[in-house]
């Protein structure tokens, strides 16, 4: 799932493209469609929309440059930065400069002192290892501060996309369709509204990935990138079990999961005998286990139970879709007592129907959620037992040095507090009732809004 920048920057670039060809056509479509003398200019007029596009496509990459150029002016003044630069021209002199005129009598300086080993007992390179560590540190927060002024910007791009989605959106209900296009019209305006916020994440996604920092990868220890980080107070190191020491709490840190090492574990990753060698989680095959590898995994773990999954999606479709409907019942009971009021004989009849028909979906839905918590419950604790089964299966079966440099407790831990943790986690997707309500309110919503702009609808005529 991991696009490369080119592959981003393509696929960025057709975003605008289409844009454009949607803009175009609706201003074109517009163009040729009839219109009424007496309809107001703002709810007939499709230039705007056009004019908005092309506004976009030069705004949106514009400052999406711009942040990009604050962040690596920001990240040129870092003193690590400008160490590596030296040492690479440094490098080149060196291997180009055949007469000896081009020699620069640059020290080759120790690629670990760079990496940042601080606290070391050995007295000959402490001096070289703190100021190596300060230049860390500096670069740390000279990140975050690069980091800060492209957010800022990124922001205000923002709130013009917001803005634009706005105007997009009033305009999509107040425009004048022409009963021919309207189902070309309607598609082609919300096109334009998905396309806005479709340009400003893919330019957002494009900004972050040509502006991400380069951790260092420790195969044998951890699965993900670690990063130099300073000011991690009660962190521990999950390696030895240490906590973060002060002044400065420095630790090497995953930003993809809650990982911390510890500048001692750091020092010596490369020893076989050092506790956590054995904690290798790269798979064999190389396979770099990213947010969409848990994913897939939690799926083909559920897919062992599926009758009982199948069941909780349905109840939880069924729940939702009711407690969508509810709303609307509620209002026809409001109607039915204002019949009853205005006329009491046939109004009574409309409301004891609304009254029966909310006390059925209310029923339905006290079942049906019953049946969904049921159906999850099951599922969670098949999953969590599969789960600490396989675990336990694999760590019988690992080698004995694994042993020796794991800990008992750890691998209780993994086996108790992970397990639970990871499969309480792991229902989320099947109990995202939130999600999923919001999804079929968009369905809905979307459909009784394309009802009301049907001509045949009597709120349209008056
Ligand atoms: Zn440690
Ligand atoms: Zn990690």
């Amino acid at each position: 799932m991991q696009l490369s920048r080119r592959a981003l920057s393509v696929a960025t670039g057709a975003a605008f493209v289409v844009d454009v060809v949607v803009a175009g056509s609706i201003y074109y479509v517009g163009t040729h469609s009839k219109k009424d003398a007496n309809v107001d200019e703002y709810e007939s007029v499709t230039s705007d929309i056009l004019t908005c596009c092309l506004v976009r496509i030069f705004v949106f990459p514009l400052m999406a440059g711009l942040s990009f150029l604050v962040y690596k002016r920001t990240e040129a003044s870092s003193p690590l930065q400008q160490f590596r630069q030296a040492q690479e021209s440094a490098r080149e002199v060196v291997s180009n400069g055949t007469n000896g005129d081009l020699r620069v009598p640059l020290a080759e300086v120790p690629m670990q002192a760079v990496n940042g080993s601080a606290g070391s007992s050995i007295v000959s390179t402490s001096s070289c290892e703190k100021s190596a560590f300060e230049m860390n540190r500096d670069h740390a927060l000279l990140m975050k501060r690069a980091d800060r002024r492209k957010e800022i910007i990124m922001l205000v791009l923002f709130a013009i996309s917001t803005g634009m989605s706005f105007y997009n959106g009033i305009k999509c209900i107040v425009y004048h369709y022409d009963p021919r296009f309207l189902a070309l019209q309607g598609t082609l305006q919300a096109l334009t509204m998905v396309m806005i916020n479709v340009e400003y994440f893919m330019l957002k996604n494009l900004l972050n990935k040509f502006t991400e920092e380069q951790g260092e990868l420790i195969p044998h220890i951890h699965m993900h990138p670690l990063f130099f980080e300073t000011g991690l107070k009660c962190h521990g190191c999950d390696v030895c079990g240490d906590q973060m020491k002060g002044p400065h709490y420095i630790a090497y840190r995953c930003r993809t999961c809650d990982f911390d090492l510890c500048p001692r574990c750091y020092k010596q990753k490369d020893k076989h005998s050092a506790k956590g060698f054995g904690a290798r989680s790269v798979r064999r095959d190389g396979e770099q286990i990213t947010t969409w590898t848990y994913f897939k995994r939690i799926v083909q773990l559920s897919m062992e139970f599926w009758p009982t999954l199948v069941a909780a999606v349905t109840c939880l479709v069924v729940t939702q879709g009711l407690q969508i409907f509810a709303p609307n019942v509620q209002g026809s009971i409001f109607d039915g007592i204002l019949a009853y009021l205005k006329n009491p004989e046939n109004g009574r009849s409309k409301f004891e129907y609304a009254m029966l028909t909310y006390v059925i979906i209310n029923v339905l839905q006290g079942c049906f959620s019953g049946l969904k918590a049921l159906a999850q419950e099951l599922v969670q604790r098949r999953m969590a037992c599969s789960v600490r089964l396989k675990l336990f299966a694999s760590v019988v079966r690992m080698d004995i040095s694994f042993f020796d440099t794991m800990h008992t407790g750890q691998l209780t831990s993994r086996l108790t507090n992970d397990a639970s943790t990871w499969i309480s986690g792991s229902a989320m997707p099947w109990s995202n009732s939130g999600l999923l309500s919001r999804l079929l309110l968009g369905w809905f919503e979307h459909s009784v809004s394309l009802s009301r702009l049907a001509p045949d609808n009597p709120d349209v005529k008056q």
